[in-house]
C-alpha cells in the first residue's frame, strides 16, 4: 500500500470542491485543497451571491414605487452604486473568511496557489509537489466569449459585478440565466438596457409559456429586447462610447456591453490530458456516474464536468463522492428533478419537464395554467402578472413539471420540487388545502385543463373531412 501525503487532494475551492473536501474531512480523511483565488469559488465571489445582493438592491426601485399605492409618500429616492458595491464587497470578504474557517474546522489543509496534475497521484502547486491517493478536480467554469471584432471592449458577468460606475446605457448579448438577471438589475437601477438575443424569446430550454411571459414582462419594464440580433463588431470611440454594428447593419451606441453567452469548463493548463484524463468536445472532464474520470484515481465534480451547471448540484456531486470514498456509503448523484430559478424581475422557478419535453417523453399530458394579477398589485397599480403552470401525465395523473414566473417563484418552487421528487399526483395537489391569501395556493386550486392542442387538431381534421 503506497503512502501518500493525503487521502484526497482537491483542486479548486468552489462549491463542489469545498463541499466534498469538508465531508471527506469530517469522516477522518486527510484532505488538502488548493485555490488560486478567493475561497468559495464562482458562486460566492462571481456569481450567485453577489448577483443576488444586487438583485435585492435593485428591487427597492419597484418597492418604493409600489409603496405609494399603500399610502406612503416618499421624496425621490436616491441610489448610490458605489455604496452598494462597497457593502457587497465587504460581505464577500466576510464569506471568504467563513469558508477558510469551515475548511479549517473540517481538518482540510488549504494550500494557496494554482494546482496542476503531474500524475494520477501527484499535484504540483507553486513548485511544490503533493501526493494523494485520490485527486478531485473541481475547477468550475469561466465565461465564454465568441469571436467578434472588438470583443476586448466587452465585459462578462465578472466585470458586471464590479463596475466602477453604473453605465447609463448597456447592451447585453445573450438571453440566458445571466443575461436576464443582469438586465433586471441594471434596468431597475436606472440604466437603459438593450438585450440582443438570437431567438425570439429569452431563456432557451425553459417552458415556452414561461419564456414568452418573461420576455413580455421584461419588455413592460422598459427593457429593449431585440430578437434575432447578432453583433458583428464592437468599436470604442474616443469618448469611451461603444458602437455596436449588427449583422443587419444597425449601429447601437452604449456605454458598456455585457456578453452573457454561456460558460466553458475550466480545464486549461491543469495537466489533465497529459495524464490521460479524457475531455469531451467542449473541454469538459468526462466522468462516470460515480464522478470518476478515465484515470482511476482522479475524480471531478461541478461545472468542470458540464452535467447540470448549478451550485447545489456541484455540492451534491461532491458530497456523494465523499460518501462513496470515505464513508463506505456508495452514493450516486441523482440528476433528475433538479429545480432551478432565475432571479430575473419577475423571477422564474421551475422543476421537471417543460410541456414540450413532457409531450415528447410521456405522450398524452394535461396542462393547467393560471395567469393572474398578484394581490399586491391591486393597490400598487403595477402592471405585472404571475403565471403558474402544472404539467400532468394523463394516464397516471403524476405531475411532470411545475413552472412559475412571478414574485417569490424560486421560494415557491423549492417546496414543489420536494413534492415532484416524491412523485406527487394532480389528485394529491387537489387534496391539499391552500394557504390563503397567497399566490402559492394557486398551485393546489387549478381545476381547468388547457384545451389539448393534439386533440383539437384531430377534431379540426375530422371536422374538415366531414365538410369536404
Ligand atoms: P446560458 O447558456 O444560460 O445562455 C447563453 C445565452 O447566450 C443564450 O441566450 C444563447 O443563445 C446566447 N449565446 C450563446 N452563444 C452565443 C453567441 N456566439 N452569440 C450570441 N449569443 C450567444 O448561459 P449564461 O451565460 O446565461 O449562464 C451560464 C450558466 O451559469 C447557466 O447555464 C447556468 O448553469 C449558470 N447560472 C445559473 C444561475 C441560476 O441558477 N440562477 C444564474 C446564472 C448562471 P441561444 O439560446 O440562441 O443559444
Amino acid at each position: 500500500m503506497p503512502q501518500y501525503d493525503f487521502d484526497m487532494f482537491t483542486i479548486g475551492a468552489g462549491s463542489g470542491g469545498v463541499a466534498s473536501s469538508r465531508r471527506a474531512g469530517s469522516y477522518g480523511a486527510r484532505v488538502a485543497i488548493c485555490e488560486d483565488n478567493r475561497i468559495g469559488g464562482t458562486c460566492v465571489h462571481r456569481g450567485c451571491v453577489p448577483k443576488k445582493l444586487l438583485v435585492y438592491g435593485a428591487h427597492f426601485h419597484a418597492d418604493f414605487e409600489d409603496a405609494a399605492g399603500y399610502g406612503w409618500s416618499l421624496s425621490e429616492p436616491g441610489f448610490d452604486w458605489k455604496k452598494l458595491q462597497v457593502a457587497k464587497d465587504k460581505e464577500l470578504e466576510r464569506l471568504d473568511g467563513v469558508y477558510r474557517r469551515l475548511l479549517r474546522d473540517s481538518g482540510v489543509q488549504l494550500i494557496e496557489g494554482r494546482g496542476r496534475v503531474v500524475d494520477g497521484h501527484t499535484v504540483e502547486v507553486g513548485g511544490q509537489r503533493y501526493t494523494a491517493e485520490r485527486i478531485l478536480v473541481a475547477t468550475g467554469s469561466y465565461p465564454f466569449l465568441p469571436e467578434v471584432t472588438g470583443i476586448e471592449h466587452a465585459i462578462t458577468s465578472d466585470g458586471a459585478l464590479n463596475l466602477q460606475e453604473l453605465p447609463r446605457r448597456i447592451a447585453i448579448v445573450g438571453g440566458g440565466y445571466i443575461g436576464v438577471e443582469f438586465a433586471g438589475i441594471f434596468n431597475a437601477l436606472g440604466a437603459k438596457v438593450m438585450m440582443l438575443i438570437r431567438g425570439d424569446t429569452v431563456l432557451r430550454g425553459f417552458d415556452d409559456d414561461i419564456r414568452a411571459m418573461l420576455t413580455q414582462e421584461m419588455r413592460k419594464k422598459g427593457i429593449d429586447i431585440r430578437p434575432e440580433t447578432f453583433v458583428r463588431d464592437i468599436e470604442k470611440r474616443a469618448d469611451g462610447t461603444l458602437s455596436l454594428l449588427t449583422r443587419m447593419g444597425d449601429t447601437l451606441e452604449v456605454d458598456a456591453v455585457l456578453y452573457a453567452t454561456g460558460r466553458v469548463p475550466q480545464t486549461k493548463r491543469l495537466g489533465l490530458e497529459e495524464v490521460g484524463v479524457r475531455l469531451d468536445a467542449r473541454g469538459a472532464v468526462e466522468v462516470d456516474e460515480w464522478s470518476r474520470t478515465s484515470v482511476e484515481s482522479i475524480y471531478a465534480v461541478g461545472d468542470v464536468t458540464d452535467r447540470i451547471n448549478l451550485t447545489p448540484v456541484a455540492i451534491a456531486e461532491g458530497r456523494a463522492l465523499a460518501e462513496t470514498l470515505f464513508h463506505d456509503n456508495p452514493t450516486k448523484m441523482d440528476h433528475t428533478g433538479v429545480a432551478s430559478a432565475v432571479f430575473s424581475q419577475p423571477p422564474v422557478g421551475t422543476v421537471g419537464c417543460t410541456e414540450l419535453e413532457a409531450r415528447e417523453r410521456h405522450g398524452e399530458v394535461d396542462v393547467y395554467v393560471s395567469n393572474f394579477r398578484p394581490m399586491k398589485h391591486t393597490l400598487s397599480g403595477r402592471d405585472e402578472r404571475t403565471m403558474m403552470k402544472v404539467i400532468v401525465e394523463r394516464d397516471s395523473g403524476r405531475v411532470l413539471g411545475f413552472h412559475m414566473v412571478g414574485a417569490d417563484a424560486p421560494e415557491i418552487i423549492q417546496g414543489l420540487a420536494v413534492a415532484l421528487k416524491c412523485g406527487v399526483t394532480k389528485k394529491q395537489l387537489d387534496a391539499t388545502v391552500g394557504i390563503h391569501p397567497t399566490a402559492a395556493e394557486e398551485f393546489v386550486t387549478m381545476r381547468d385543463k388547457r384545451p389539448d392542442p393534439v386533440a383539437d387538431a384531430a377534431q379540426d381534421l375530422g371536422h374538415n373531412a366531414r365538410q369536404s
